[in-house]
């Protein structure tokens, strides 16, 4: 099939003023300091893109190209990144008694977490804009999906992260070819790092939402979930929610399907899942704040989600409140068991991330805010191999009498 050198793309907007960017220019945030969100004229694209269409084409997330901002299609940066498959999690289901239990395995995506939707579109577009230099701070899965499509694109990379980031992590940021700092800090202060050598040394920052794209590639998740799912959408999504991109882009995704005609105007309740030790989004929603305060100390065993402040608060929250769901925190220890479990009942290793969405589920049916009969739809956001694991490993010494019934 070949394709036109056409893109759809209208102009840009601030998440918060809604003043007008132009496209086809580099931009980071708004005037206002805030995200600002790549707009398309959905109309025309709704006479082009169909069911049909998208069914004949190849199962990557490049299928949703006339919803992807590139200019020239031959500008993007393709490790394979295939469409993540929706599992059940059949056995968890029946222990707690529900019926329509899902996760979506992100950890399949290259360099093994779903960071490269996001950065496979940054870098594509960054390629297309001729940015030659990088820099990003990055909890760890950022961080390597940047090196990795970055090293594709012969861009240089510079990457910042706070010192208890998972060592995997850093070791494959380096390995990727990036200059990788381990900064006595947490993923804000790496960004406070970033902004001050845009200004001294020029660098591009690919900050979480602190450019527009990445969104754009967070984005087909939702566009992947409701063609996988035939067309409709889960009544509940729990995402762990650092700097919400993927819910932000989620939820925009549904817009354009629903403005596109593939969808009507059915949505899933947005569940922002956090950490008991990093919980800014929960304790807003809460509070009925629409911006966050910055969250002190932060803990917890899943990074990607351990980020005091998000540029995209506001954003988050918007779409969690329109789409009638929640914030809610849970603790390490029900992440930790909620990971176990699921490996051992369904044959999953979930990341601590993802195993935080199946502890927000649990606690949420508990207090009555999910129904059993609703349809839920975990993510799990990375593989669970790029984490530290627990050692429940035995020795055998081949050398001495082997007591046979004990194994
Ligand atoms: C980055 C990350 C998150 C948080 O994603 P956001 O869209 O930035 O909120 C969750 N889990 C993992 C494994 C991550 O790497």
């Amino acid at each position: 099939m070949t394709y036109t050198a056409h893109n759809f793309v209208t102009h840009l907007e601030c998440g918060l003023t809604g003043e007008h960017y132009p496209a086809g220019q580099v931009h980071q945030l708004s005037a206002a300091g805030r995200p600002l969100l790549v707009r398309y004229d959905l109309a025309a694209v709704r006479e082009v893109l169909t069911r049909d269409i998208l069914a004949s084409r190849p199962a990557t997330l490049w299928k949703w190209r006339e919803l992807l901002p590139l200019a020239d299609y031959d500008n993007r940066i393709e490790l394979g990144e295939v469409a993540t498959p929706i599992l059940p999690l059949a056995r968890t289901a029946t222990r707690l008694g529900v019926e329509r239990l899902w996760v979506k395995d992100e950890g399949r995506l290259p360099t093994g977490s779903f960071k490269a939707r996001g950065l496979a579109m940054a870098l594509s577009m960054a390629k297309e804009f001729g940015i030659t230099r990088i820099a990003m701070p990055t909890n760890g899965n950022a961080g390597a999906a940047a090196a990795a499509y970055a090293a594709a694109a012969g861009i240089e990379t510079v990457i910042f992260a706070p010192e208890e980031t998972p060592e995997i992590n850093i070791r494959e940021i380096a390995a990727l070819g990036a200059r990788v700092y381990r900064v006595n800090g947490q993923i804000d202060d790496c960004g406070k790092l970033v902004a001050a050598g845009r200004e001294t040394q020029g660098w591009f920052d690919l900050s979480t939402l602190k450019e527009p794209y990445r969104i754009e590639g967070k984005k087909t998740m939702g566009l992947e979930l409701v063609e996988q799912m035939g067309w409709r959408v889960p009544d509940v999504i729990f995402y762990p929610t650092g700097g919400g991109t993927g819910l932000i882009g989620m939820w925009k995704a549904f817009a354009e399907l629903e403005a596109i005609g593939l969808i009507g105007p059915e949505r899933p309740r947005m569940i922002a899942v956090q950490a008991e030790g990093c919980a800014p989004i929960v304790r807003a929603f809460d509070s009925g704040e629409r911006h966050a305060v910055r969250w002190d100390d932060p803990a917890t065993v899943a990074c990607g989600i351990r980020v005091p402040q998000a540029v995209g608060d506001f954003l988050i929250l918007d779409a969690v409140r329109e789409s009638g769901g929640f914030a809610i925190a849970v603790s390490d220890a029900a992440i930790e068991a909620a990971v176990d479990s699921v490996a051992r009942d369904d044959g999953t290793l979930l990341c601590p991330e993802g195993g935080a969405t199946l502890a927000a589920y649990e606690k949420a049916l508990a207090l009555g805010l999910v129904q059993p009969d609703e349809e839920a739809l975990l993510f799990n956001c990375a593989t669970g191999l790029k984490y530290p694991l627990a050692d429940h490993s035995r020795t055998l010494d081949r050398h001495q009498p082997i007591d046979w019934s004990a194994i």
